[in-house]
């Protein structure tokens, strides 16, 4: 496996870089705006191609690069299904595997820092976000934080983890890059408590300044989606209540661009082929499945909320098919205008 912990000094936080090999898929975990350019050299320098930004939950103290890493490399944004982030490509819950090609992560569910926090197991290593960090817990004073329900978090989901298994936090401010469940259980003074009551008073006397960056890091982080209209002004898009009218067209080949985790739980449309996102570069490629379909028949994409069927379109279009165009804010929208869904 190749792995890289990556830090951003002005606000301590620490991204990661994951893929299974050199020349493979990648996926970043709590990427920084402004580390965005040496994450796509490093990613060069180490032949990866980013295929999922993920962040473990909205951060407060500095702007995620989900956005900008989805526009220069058109990957996938992923966060939790209760995020606050307007649009992201794909939502995770508790019990999904966040997934690339030869890496799979289990999805865990641990509000309490906020509402929307969420950690990754990965064999022999969890991603904690904020939830547990390296002798501390993140705060719970603001964004529908929950010390109690952080109590829960950290006692009984983190802590069953095996004592052997390495924690990476989202943040560090003393220098320290890695600790263990173990160790955490023991040295970690904010867990010497006897009580969920013990660790909510504790947690509710800590007396934090806000964030530095917080006014600008929330409003921003809120707001990531793709800018879905200008795909829709080149006339690639149709409504989801046009495209109602498409099913069953036989000149129309209706693209799911969603992963098999999100077809089982949320359905999908009758008659939609599957092709998943990440395989859509070899399937627009000369020989690829989407590229002879697309030279027949009129090629709608679709996802979870538009983006990447907004960006299949866009790399449909340059693989020279011409056809290809949209459902403008995916499988919600389509929900949404009462389109028929097959479970
Ligand atoms: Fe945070």
């Amino acid at each position: 496996m190749l792995f890289r912990q990556l830090f951003d000094g002005a606000s301590g936080t620490y991204s990661y870089l994951i893929a299974s090999r050199k020349g493979a898929e990648a996926l970043i975990i709590d990427p920084v705006l402004e580390k965005v350019d040496r994450y796509i050299q490093l990613m060069e320098e180490l032949d990866l191609r980013l295929v999922k930004a993920v962040d473990t939950h909205l951060h407060a103290d500095h702007v995620t690069g989900l956005g900008a890493l989805r526009d220069r490399t058109r990957c996938i944004t992923v966060m939790g299904e209760n995020s606050k982030a307007d649009v992201v490509s794909m939502r995770l819950a508790d019990g999904d595997k966040l997934d690339i090609d030869g890496v799979s992560l289990d999805v865990i569910f641990t509000p309490g820092h906020t509402d929307d926090s969420y950690s990754f197991v990965l064999e022999d290593r969890v991603f904690t976000g904020d939830t547990l960090l390296i002798r501390g817990t993140g705060r719970t004073d603001f964004q529908n934080g929950d010390a109690r329900a952080q109590y829960d978090s950290i006692f009984n989901r983190l802590l069953k983890l095996p004592d052997d298994m390495l924690v990476y936090p989202a943040h560090d401010y003393k220098g320290d890059t890695v600790s263990t469940i173990g160790e955490e259980r023991r040295c970690n003074p904010r867990l010497q408590v006897k009580s969920v009551n013990e660790y909510v008073e504790l947690m509710a006397n800590l007396k934090l300044p806000n964030p530095k960056m917080m006014d600008v890091a929330v409003p921003a982080n809120m707001r990531i989606g793709l800018a879905q209209e200008l795909v829709a002004q080149k006339g690639w898009a149709v409504s989801a209540v046009e495209a109602i009218r498409l099913v069953g067209q036989r000149d129309v080949a209706l693209i799911d661009l969603r992963e098999p985790s999100e077809r089982e739980r949320h359905g999908a449309i009758p008659g939609a082929i599957h092709e998943p996102y990440p395989k859509l570069k070899d399937n627009l490629s000369s020989g690829g499945v989407l590229r002879a379909l697309g030279a027949e028949r009129r090629l709608l994409f679709f996802c979870a909320y538009g983006e990447r069927s907004a960006m299949a379109v866009q790399a449909a279009q340059e693989a020279g098919v011409k056809s290809a165009c949209h459902i403008q804010g995916g499988i919600a929208a389509w929900n949404a205008a009462g389109g028929p869904i097959e479970r």
